[in-house]
């Protein structure tokens, strides 16, 4: 019998509604959800091509120990004892989990229950660190919450729409369309796109400011400067809403037109109409993404925007505010349930005593984690070292998209004990675990993801568990029980972990805190298998509502007020004579991480069918290659050799190769081998976009 059901595409972080369908053939088709309020209906191409990603060809369907299949009893006992041994010789700070926004909520909720929790550190990190903790950062440092305050909506009410480091056309395609449409129909809208790199992106913008990498901070910081100096700011706002204005200012104040310029090396009268815009224009959204969070300076660049953001009052408005674009499909989700390493649950304060707290006394645990734990890259600098000794790594695969790959893979190969739990059985991965847990992929999950508009949907299974594979969910609280925190795990169904979500979120909540969604805490089994796509907050008693944040001017910090941040932008270029170019990793339109779904999809592939290096045409006439011809590039931690791509879309001294590729697709082709190990200081972001390398003709 045929059977249809509404979940979500599991790729980036706009959280499309999808319509799924199998027959009683087996065979799946997919189409848009027309009701679901992200995407009215819309598909991209990797969401169009799910159903070409879901064969059972490479799945993992039975636990592994030492490459040998074993039993789930066996497997999940013996996950247990070594993380319990571990802890008793080294203790709680020797193990780890490293997981993922490909996650639902209701996995990371346990995963983080377990460690935070129970075991009693807060060594759980997620591949959403490469994604979006610098906005985390950002956010809290300006709202005292990590709160996005805008919704997509706003990207069709604003009159100018600024996109900084985000190539939305590729990475985020159903938004692009929602803007492009809205354009369209609305001629007097503009969009200013500020990249490095011409992209895609950049044929729907009015503007493209083609700046130097990394001087988004000297743009924005001037930008604060040009405001003032034009009577651009909103006073009363300043004076009513916000603390720290002065001190701001004064460090913007250095910032001239002039140096900007010099910064960013972008031509006068493009800077001037780009400010000139944002001046007389008052419904703006700025939009980032990637480009802004993956780099060393991730966290003051996000309080650089939000700072003219608060400037000018242009926040909690319908049509205007800051939106950050998350990359993953439940990136959202994992900071609800803090599954950041220095995040408690709930957006809850880890570095609060009162907040520590009241999580423990919520979950009544035996211990809670008191001091932020190895954020992604000290973490697997830490396996390294040989200080975990214990390692789960959950649906993600970072032996390919973890800056240093090799070294992370070094790490891999040294550390004593490595539990995987992934859908497949070979990936670049996999081949280091001790332990191997299958795991269900989309089709078959259940649970919840939410988006980067803070829109909670429902993944819903469409098709069996093949095999043995079973819910991560459910490994993580049978491995807690086997190590004896048997009632606080007892979980039959995900119903009852988004129910015990929601009721931490209500818990001691009188809307001190942003994330409330009590009106779920009692929700049964039959509502939360129907329930709509909806937006937090959702407090017990409300309903649901489209709701911007901040709408009074009323902030999380303990006086109510936002905070401007003093920021001193520091130059950063990194290339000298030995590594000349500059290097940016990131997406292409059809592929998703690390290829290991939609390089099954030969309809993906074909849109680019191999890993590639763009480059400008001068710079390929000087090192005598021609267009797919093969480059080597080196930094000094690794080498790719990639076929170069020509392109007047980059920028002389300036290199682009995707994140995608890995060793079973194409030889040499892991750009993250090439990415050193720098981050933010604040957020501990990678800086993915911004890497000195040398390139040669192979
Ligand atoms: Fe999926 Fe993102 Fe495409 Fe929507 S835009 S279909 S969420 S990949």
């Amino acid at each position: 019998m045929e059977k249809t059901v509404k979940t979500t595409c599991p790729y980036c972080g706009v959280g499309c509604g999808v319509i799924a369908t199998v027959t009683d053939t087996g065979a799946v088709s997919v189409k848009g959800d027309p009701d679901h309020p992200s995407n009215y209906g819309r598909l991209c191409s990797k969401g169009a091509a799910l159903a070409e990603t879901i064969d059972l060809d490479g799945r993992l369907l039975h636990p592994q120990i030492d490459g040998r299949r074993a039993g789930w009893d066996e497997a999940l006992d013996r996950v247990a004892e070594k993380f319990a041994e571990a802890i008793a010789e080294h203790g709680p700070d020797s193990v780890a989990f490293y997981v993922s926004g490909q996650l639902l909520t209701e996995d990371y909720y346990v995963a983080n229950k377990l460690m935070k929790g129970f075991i009693g550190s807060a060594n759980i990190d997620t591949n959403s660190r490469l994604c979006m903790s610098s906005s985390v950062a950002g956010h809290r440092r300006a709202f005292g919450s990590d709160t996005v305050p805008g919704t997509y909506e706003d990207l069709e009410l604003a009159d100018l729409v600024i996109l900084t480091g985000s190539n939305l056309a590729w990475c985020h395609p159903v938004l692009y369309q929602r803007l492009a449409a809205a354009k369209a129909s609305r001629p007097g809208m503009n969009v200013v796109l500020i990249d490095p790199r011409r992209t895609m992106t950049a044929d729907l913008a009015d503007l493209h400011l083609a700046l130097r990498p990394d001087t988004d901070v000297a743009l924005f910081v001037g930008l604060f400067a040009h405001l003032v100096a034009n009577n651009a700011v909103d006073q009363n706002y300043v004076a009513a809403h916000t603390a720290g204005f002065a001190e701001t200012f004064a460090a913007a104040s250095n910032m001239s037109f002039a140096e900007v310029l010099e910064q960013t090396g972008l031509p006068a009268m493009q800077l001037r109409e780009f400010y000139r815009l944002f001046t007389t224009t008052d419904k703006v959204v700025t939009c980032y993404s990637q480009g802004v969070n993956q780099s060393s300076s991730g966290t003051d660049k996000v309080n650089a925007i939000l700072n003219c953001h608060l400037a000018t009052g242009r926040i909690g408005r319908p049509g205007m505010g800051p939106l950050s674009l998350t990359g993953q499909p439940n990136a959202m989700g994992g900071r609800e349930v803090g599954g950041l390493a220095n995040m408690l649950a709930a957006h809850m304060a880890l570095e609060s005593a009162d907040d520590r707290d009241r999580v423990q006394r919520f979950w009544q645990s035996p211990a809670i984690a008191d001091r932020p734990g190895l954020k992604a890259v000290d973490l697997f600098q830490a396996v390294a070292e040989g200080r975990i000794k214990a390692l789960w790594i959950m649906a993600t695969n970072p032996v390919v998209s973890m800056p240093d790959a090799d070294a992370v893979e070094a790490a891999l190969k040294a550390c004593p004990f490595v539990v995987v739990s992934d859908i497949l059985m070979d990936t670049d991965t996999t081949r280091h675990a001790d332990v191997l847990l299958p795991s269900l992929g989309w089709g078959e999950k259940d649970g919840t993801v939410t988006n980067s508009e803070r829109r909670i949907s429902r993944q819903r299974n469409v098709l069996d568990a093949p095999g043995e594979a079973r819910a991560d969910w459910w490994q993580l609280a049978e491995v807690a029980r086997r190590m004896g925190f048997k009632d606080a795990f007892a979980y039959g169904a995900p119903v009852q972990i988004f129910q015990e979500h929601a009721a931490l979120s209500a818990f001691e909540n009188a809307g001190e805190r942003d994330f409330d969604i009590g009106a779920c805490s009692d929700i049964d089994r039959q509502t939360y298998d129907a329930l709509s796509p909806f937006q937090w907050p959702r407090p017990a008693g409300s309903t649901p509502a489209e709701q911007r944040f901040f709408a009074d001017g009323s902030f999380y910090h303990a006086d109510g007020k936002a905070r401007f941040i003093a920021i001193e932008p520091v130059a950063c270029d990194r290339t000298d004579t030995a590594y000349p170019f500059t290097l940016n990793t990131g997406r292409i339109r059809d592929h998703w991480h690390t290829m290991t779904r939609t390089g099954k999809s030969p309809r993906l592939s074909a849109h680019i069918a191999e890993p590639f290096a763009e480059l400008h045409p001068r710079d390929a006439m000087e090192l005598g290659v021609g267009n797919a011809g093969l480059l080597e590039i080196e930094s000094p931690r690794g080498t790719v050799i990639v076929r170069a791509l020509i392109t007047e879309r980059q920028a002389r001294g300036s290199i682009f190769v995707p994140m995608h590729w890995n060793d079973q697709f194409s030889a040499k082709a892991r750009v993250d081998v090439l990415v050193p190990p720098i981050v933010d200081r604040i957020s501990g972001q990678p800086a993915s976009k911004n890497v000195a390398v040398a390139a040669r003709r192979f």
